[in-house]
């Protein structure tokens, strides 16, 4: 078997909440029911039904405290399919010159088409990148879920520099926002204001500023000065 070994039997909907789960996990949040059926936008009742299926198939366990968890075989798949996803926007962004913000979208409908033989190709294409555009790491390649030497820019001071690392991806307004103003991996930024008390962060980014709330500040990572990138 060889990295992304695409297994006929896994459907797209098996891929889909296995890729959820992996996904919150990697956010380091720890799930459950309803938060899962979140994320798959379906109702609790659905998941449940799901949940018994993907048990019985050795992919996913529930602990008796109801957590969520992956089986080593179930995380295999989830990550198969995160790399094919992550490979996907790279793809999309860089050879076929489709806008940042939206290459997260359009991954999702890519992320199950494309065969071993196919990723493999893409990698090499693309050179084995380590993240994805929004700075997530795509497992495999060497990215780490946390990279050492950076912290979430609602945790910086004022009056700090550092480079944008990785930015949340879901939401494709806030994406819209963030490349208006160049809020991107591997931007440099200087941290005016950290304000939790107005519940801002502010940014200049190229001599602009740029003010974020707390929540998406939260979700922002960011790299200290001179520490080596991911
Ligand atoms: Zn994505």
């Amino acid at each position: 078997m060889y990295l992304g070994e695409r297994r006929p039997e896994i459907s797209t909907v098996v891929e889909n909440y296995l890729q959820a789960v992996y996904k919150l996990q990697e956010r380091g949040e720890r799930v459950f029911l309803s938060r899962l059926a979140d994320a798959v936008h379906v109702s609790a009742a659905t998941v449940v039904g799901m949940l018994k299926r993907l048990a019985a198939q050795g992919l996913v366990q529930v602990t008796e405290s109801k957590e969520i968890t992956l089986t080593r075989r179930g995380t295999e798949i989830a990550e198969s399919v995160v790399r094919r996803h992550r490979l996907a926007e790279r793809m999309l962004v860089e050879l076929l010159g489709i806008a940042w913000h939206r290459a997260h979208e359009e991954a999702h409908r890519f992320e199950h088409a494309i065969s071993p033989h196919v990723e493999e190709k893409l990698a090499q294409v693309l050179g084995y990148p380590a993240t994805c555009p929004f700075g997530n790491p795509i497992p495999g390649y060497g990215g780490q879920v946390s990279p050492p030497d950076t912290r979430p820019l609602s945790e910086a001071t004022g009056g700090e520099e550092g480079t944008i690392e990785r930015v949340p991806e879901e939401d494709q307004q806030l994406l819209e926002f963030f490349e208006a103003n160049n809020l991107k991996p591997g931007v440099a930024v200087h941290v005016k204001e950290v304000a939790p008390y107005k519940g801002t962060v502010t940014l200049s980014i190229g001599g602009q500023d740029v003010v974020l709330g707390t929540q998406v500040a939260a979700a922002i990572l960011v790299r200290a000065p001179g520490a080596k990138s991911n």
